[in-house]
This record gives structure tokens, C-alpha cells and sequence, in this order.
């Protein structure tokens, strides 16, 4: 096959107009993570009705359609989009506006699923190639891991891949420039806890008491030198406090028992991560012993750092060329410090992750706020993306 270009997916104007259709009314009617129910109908239906083998329920709402090409091949590839909105009250004053109060598509994975249905009709009806595809429509992006539960409820064992591939829009980035990377593109985005604990007493008899809020003062002051002085400088890493709670505001004399300290880290390498894990620890618990206090420690591993393969990214790149061209397409991305739970299928089968620019013009705004939106300009690109990394992954 040869590559297809954006303007010839983007000339087919009743094919957009159904898609633009089909990606407002998800927009109108958004589903938070593992709700995804009308949308995962949507998805079925429209897969069912092009003749694709559909199985739902992995991870409750996921999808999974199954198109063979008509030339022999046993390669197979999973293609996959995300389906779930957020918790923002939207604030756009579209037309196609959210109809649900408190939740809206402020992450552009109405247009993901829209885009991953536009290829699947185009190749289904035209399924020019050897192998298999598994279109792979997922929930709970956004915070719980969806990924991570189709994963666990056989995804890999009912649909086993040889490689795995994955979109979003980039947002505020020019429209249709593609971005990735080989290696680790986005971080892992963990939590982690330390609670001081000591006797607290009254504020004029600090003597009397064992008190927390020195360790804790410490702590904050000195948990970034982790950053400094164990991560070595070829490697990146963050750590953020981003919630700190003690005593009570109407007792300014009183010293309290106990204060919660709680942040992020963010990191690149499964190696980096272990260190953070283990050095915030040993951190917390020097420190409490210095001023006579306890730590209790946790650190929640949520999303692992998301790592592209040299082939896949390869592939990618090759495939994005043959939609915008060369000049619209950077291979050598600087990697985000956000997460995207892709990473676990990454974990399991090699594939790469692009984001396609959703616009950079003065009315752009970044994803997870509440005038942000999808742009239909990028389902044209989507499809072309889509269509040829299967042109090349399942070369006939
Ligand atoms: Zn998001
Ligand atoms: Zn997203």
C-alpha cells in the first residue's frame, strides 16, 4: 500500500462529516472512567456494522474488534484509543457542549475514539493487507488505569500482539505535527505519603513534646536533594509536595500530633523510580528519628513510565511521514513529563506512542481545562496515521 496522505482522507467530505458527527455527539455525552457505556455501544455498533468481530467487557466497558486483511499473514497488530472524559464542568458554549453536568471530553478521547473508528471503516472496507488488526477501544484513562484492567482481564492472552500503537492530540502543538520518541516519552506518576507522628503538646511547652512540624519543615526543605544528589544527571526525574496538612487553624498554640506531606515523582526509568520509592522512605524516616518523631511512608506506583521500542517508534515516524510529510514530523521529541497508561500495554508488547498537534492557534487551550476541544481538522490525520502504520506494519 501506499501511504495515504491527510488531504486524501480529508477530501472525502461525507466520510469527515459522519466522523464529525459521531466524535460531537460522544463530546455531548461524556462518560467518566469505567462508565464509558454509550460510548462503548457506539464503539460496538459501529464496528459490528462494517462486519468486525467484536468482544466486549475487558475491563468492563473495553472493546475489541478483530479485522483480518485478505492477504495471508499471521502478524498482528492492536491499535488502541481511549475512550473517558473527566470531572471539569465545561465551559466551551459549543453547540455539541457537554450535557452532563461536572464531566466533560477535556482530553480529546472523544476525537481518539472517532479517529480509531474512521480507520476501521476505511480498512475494513478495503482490507488490502496481511495479517490482523485488534482496534482496541479502552476505559479509565484518565487516573485509574484502564489499561491496565483489560490487560489483567486477558487482553494479551485473547488478543495476542506483536506490536501495539497509540494516539493523542497534542495540545497547543501546531496542527497535524507529529511528535515522538525512542525510549522513555512520558513519565512514570507515582504518589507518594509521609505522615510525622509525635505527641504534640502545648505551643508555649515544645519541651514537653515530641513535634512533628520539624520534621516535617526538614523534610519539605530537603527531599529534593534526592533529585540532586541520587539521580544521576544523564537521567530526569521530579518530585513535588503538593499537599501538606497539621493542627487546626484555630490552634495556632497548640503543637499538633501529626502532619501529612503529600506529593508526586515523576521519572523515566524503571531504575530512577525504585530509587525515588526508596530514598523519599529512608528521607522520611532519618528525618523523623533526628527530631524524635515517627514516619509512616507509603509510595503508590499509578502509571509506569511510558517507553517506545526503536522499531515501533521507527515504524511510527514512517508512518506520520506518509501523512504530513517529513518537515511536519519530529522523531526526536523531547519527552513530557505527564503520564498516559499506554505505558502498560507498552510493559507487555513492543509499540510507540505519537501526539498529532490539535492546534496552536489563540483560541487553543490545554487538555484538562474547561475550554478545551478536540479539533475535527485531526480526524483526517488520525485515520491517515492509522492507516499507514498498517500499510507498513502488515505490508501485503
Ligand atoms: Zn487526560
Ligand atoms: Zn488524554
Amino acid at each position: 500500500m501506499s501511504p495515504i496522505n491527510v488531504e486524501t482522507i480529508a477530501r472525502d467530505a461525507d466520510f469527515i462529516q459522519r466522523l464529525t458527527d459521531i466524535r460531537r455527539d460522544i463530546h455531548a455525552h461524556p462518560e467518566t472512567a469505567f462508565e464509558e457505556k454509550r460510548t462503548s455501544d457506539i464503539v460496538a455498533a459501529f464496528l459490528e456494522n462494517l462486519g468486525i468481530e467484536i468482544h466486549r467487557g475487558l475491563g468492563g466497558t473495553g472493546v475489541v474488534g478483530t479485522l483480518k486483511g485478505n492477504r495471508e499473514g499471521t502478524r498482528t497488530i492492536g491499535l488502541r484509543a481511549d475512550m473517558d472524559a473527566l470531572f471539569i464542568e465545561e465551559q466551551t458554549g459549543l453547540p455539541y457542549a457537554s450535557t452532563v453536568a461536572g464531566k466533560m471530553h477535556a482530553c480529546g478521547h472523544d476525537g481518539h475514539t472517532t479517529m480509531l473508528l474512521g480507520a476501521a471503516e476505511k480498512l475494513a472496507k478495503n482490507p488490502d493487507f496481511a495479517g490482523t488488526i485488534h482496534f482496541i477501544f479502552q476505559p479509565a484513562e484518565e487516573g485509574l488505569g484502564g489499561a491496565r484492567v483489560m490487560i489483567n482481564d486477558g487482553l494479551f492472552d485473547l488478543f495476542p500482539c506483536d506490536a501495539v500503537y497509540g494516539v493523542h492530540n497534542g495540545p497547543k502543538e501546531p496542527l497535524g505535527v507529529v511528535k515522538t520518541c525512542v525510549g522513555a516519552m512520558m513519565s512514570a506518576g507515582d504518589t507518594w505519603q509521609v505522615s510525622f507522628e509525635g505527641t504534640g503538646g502545648h505551643g508555649a511547652m515544645p519541651d514537653k513534646s515530641t513535634d512533628p512540624t520539624i520534621a516535617a519543615g526538614n523534610f519539605i526543605a530537603t527531599v529534593g536533594n534526592i533529585i540532586s544528589r541520587n539521580v544521576p544527571s544523564s537521567e530526569r526525574a521530579v518530585i513535588s509536595v503538593g499537599h501538606i496538612n497539621g493542627g487546626a487553624f484555630d490552634s495556632p498554640n497548640i503543637i499538633p500530633s501529626s502532619v501529612m506531606i503529600r506529593g508526586t515523582a515523576r521519572s523515566f526509568s524503571p531504575e530512577v523510580r525504585d530509587t525515588l520509592e526508596k530514598r523519599i522512605g529512608e528521607l522520611a524516616h532519618g528525618t523523623a528519628s533526628a527530631h524524635g518523631v515517627e514516619a509512616h511512608y507509603k509510595f503508590i506506583r499509578r502509571y509506569p513510565p511510558l517507553v517506545n521500542t526503536q522499531r515501533e517508534t521507527e515504524v511510527a515516524v514512517q508512518a506520520a511521514t506518509g501523512s504530513v510529510g517529513a518537515e511536519h514530523v519530529d522523531g526526536n521529541a523531547t519527552p513530557l513529563g505527564g503520564s498516559e497508561d499506554f505505558s502498560f500495554m507498552l510493559e507487555k508488547v513492543p509499540g510507540a506512542y505519537v501526539m498529532i498537534g490539535n492546534g496552536d492557534g489563540t483560541d487553543a487551550h490545554f487538555v484538562h481545562t474547561p475550554k478545551f476541544d478536540f479539533n475535527d481538522d485531526l480526524i483526517a490525520h488520525g485515520v491517515a496515521y492509522w492507516m499507514n502504520i498498517v500499510g507498513i506494519e502488515l505490508a501485503a
